[in-house]
């Protein structure tokens, strides 16, 4: 028996519903390729290989990548990458087609690994992951509340977001403190808005949001005029969380990030 390892968010699913609920929102499809992050002890891992046949997934744990290849051992052809998913260079698994990309995730690395998959939208077809639920509220979020941030106008730049459905915290064992949703991601071959230099607006959304209880005014200051900001059609002294990403793309073109932030 696996005693979980907190420090790793291991939760692991053990809900025969919510497996079924998820298994059947990704759809599995033998010409998938399907790589799976944080398989653990292959809750969903087994369904997902059953109807695929074949599966890519990191898991940092070893022991229980070891107990996993054993479990599945005849059951499809599974490549276990063991290793920190932070460091998993998906685009660089074999075959040029677009990767589903699944994934109960360790909530304590959630956050930078959702900028590292969104990096990656390119190689991706679509994302399917349970999140904290907050997490998943954030990603949605529209300008003006207090939930709107960075990972909202970077999430929503790359992909559509359509949350499924929420999850409580009975379904995972040990359960954790907090409730999770489940979400699905499309990238976007056309984003909602044109972006000429997209490191550029990254950084620029990390800047502003790193001040964001700062008007523009003076989260811009010594990189943007006043009077640039109101040629750009926008009121220097709102709040970055008002700004929709339109206005976003509008003030990274003209702006340049400080040396530090280069
Ligand atoms: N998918 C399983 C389930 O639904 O029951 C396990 C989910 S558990 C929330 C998260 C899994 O991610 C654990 O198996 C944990 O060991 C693994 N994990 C944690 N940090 C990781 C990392 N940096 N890279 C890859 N896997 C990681």
């Amino acid at each position: 028996m696996h005693a979980p390892r907190k420090r790793l968010g291991q939760h692991f699913l053990h809900d025969p519903g919510v497996i079924r609920r998820i298994v059947a929102a990704v759809d599995p499809r033998p010409e998938d390729r399907l790589l799976e992050i944080g398989p653990g002890l292959g809750a969903i891992t087994l369904p997902l290989l059953e109807a695929a046949g074949r599966l890519d997934a990191v898991e940092i744990d070893r022991d229980l990548a070891a107990a996993l290849e054993e479990r599945t051992r005849g059951r499809g052809e599974l490549r276990l990458h063991v290793g920190d998913a932070l460091r998993f260079d998906l685009e660089g698994l074999p075959g040029g087609e677009p990767i589903r990309v699944v994934g109960n995730l360790p909530y304590n690395i959630s956050t930078p690994l959702l900028f590292r998959l969104l990096a990656a939208h390119r190689r991706i077809r679509d994302l399917h992951l349970m999140l904290q639920r907050e997490v998943v509220e954030r990603m949605q979020a529209g300008p003006g509340g207090r939930e709107y941030g960075r990972l909202s106008v970077m999430t929503q730049l790359r992909c559509r977001v359509e949350p499924l459905f929420t999850i409580g915290r009975g379904a995972f064992r040990p359960p954790p403190k907090v409730e999770s949703a489940f979400v699905r991601l499309v990238p976007l071959r056309t984003p909602p808005v044109a972006v000429a230099d997209e490191a550029r607006f990254a950084k620029l959304v990390t800047h502003v949001f790193s001040r964001r209880r700062k008007t523009l005014r003076n989260a811009l200051r010594g990189l943007l005029e006043e009077t640039e900001i109101r040629a750009l059609g926008l009121d220097p002294g709102l709040r970055p969380e008002r700004l929709s990403l339109a206005e976003f793309a509008r003030l990274s073109a003209a702006w340049q990030p400080p040396p530090a932030e280069k």
